[in-house]
């Protein structure tokens, strides 16, 4: 098997016309864990579902690339099908389709013409990761995601992430809303899959999540861009620090205090302070 390569070059990309990616580089092997931190809104999540083609999403410029066949020209399902998968902040849920017969689906949808998932196989690999997952047994069965707790949806992402086997697997902050426990599970469950097939692009707020995940590269994400990429001593001197250091090292402006003067503006003028307005 071809090691895999992600590699993003110069991506730019709009939501509802405002740019919020504005040059991303960064370039994922096999074999690597590269974690991505940085504040809220800086586009984080923009950059996942970019790579992995949300509509919302538009790309005005750059290239991806996974083993050098453009990703960008590509629909989602032929994205997955090409080996990539996004755990996403937000699962949605799904009403009406159980657990099991959705990712038995999306296996489906990755074999060759005419042959199956073996459904007894099926069966038995899904036991094995409910159970390594600590997950409840009836979760199979279960509505896609629905009544599911913050935990048990992040779970369920990993769940499906051990089942597909991707090539390359983003997650997007999979540590948040999960407890002491449920995070070593899950970095137990991403360090069994860690292999030159394999490359992980791990996005986070905390360093909770890195103790139990080490990553080989760890970025800073600010303001649509990648400013700063090291290896995991970045990780305690942002978890000491912040990132006041970064953004006077790089001389970037400090957005919170943009946000706070475009509030006062707007509470003085009268009007309600948009979602838009707050978001710099
Ligand atoms: P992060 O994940 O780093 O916290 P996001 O990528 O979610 O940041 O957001 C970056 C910016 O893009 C924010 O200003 C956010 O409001 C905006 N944005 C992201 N997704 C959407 C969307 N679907 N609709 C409108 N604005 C969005
Ligand atoms: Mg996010």
């Amino acid at each position: 098997m071809q090691k895999p390569v992600l590699k993003i070059s110069e991506l730019r990309a709009n939501v509802e016309d405002k740019e919020i990616l504005k040059g991303v580089n960064l370039e994922i092997k096999g074999g690597e864990v590269h974690a991505i931190m940085g504040p809220n809104g800086t586009g984080k999540s923009t950059l996942s579902s970019t790579i992995m083609g949300h509509p919302k999403y538009k790309v005005t410029s750059g290239n991806v690339t996974l083993n050098h066949e453009d990703v960008l020209s590509m629909s989602v399902d032929e994205r997955a099908r090409a080996g990539l998968f996004l755990a996403m902040q937000y699962p949605a849920e799904v009403p009406g389709v159980t657990n099991s017969d959705f990712l038995r689906t999306a296996m489906q949808t990755r074999m060759e013409e005419g042959k199956d998932v073996p459904l007894f196989k099926f069966i038995r690999e899904l036991d094995k990761n409910v159970e390594k997952l600590e997950m409840r047994q009836d979760l199979p069965h279960r509505y896609l995601n629905e009544g599911f707790s913050g935990g048990e949806k992040k779970r369920n992402e990993i769940l499906q992430m051990l089942m597909l086997k991707p090539k390359i697997a983003i997650l997007d902050e999979i540590d948040s809303g999960l407890d002491v426990d449920a995070l070593r599970i899950v970095g137990q469950a991403v360090n069994s899959m860690r292999s030159e097939n394999f490359g992980c692009l791990l996005i986070t707020h905390y360093q909770r999540l890195l103790d139990h995940i080490k990553p080989d590269f760890v970025h800073i994400m600010m303001k649509g861009r990648i400013v700063k990429s090291g290896g995991p001593e970045l990780i305690e001197r942002i978890d000491r620090e912040g990132y006041d250091w970064i953004k006077q090292e790089l001389g970037i402006e400090d957005e919170r205090v943009i946000v706070e003067d475009e509030k006062r503006k707007v509470v003085s003028i009268g009007t309600c302070a948009t979602k838009e307005m707050l978001d710099l």
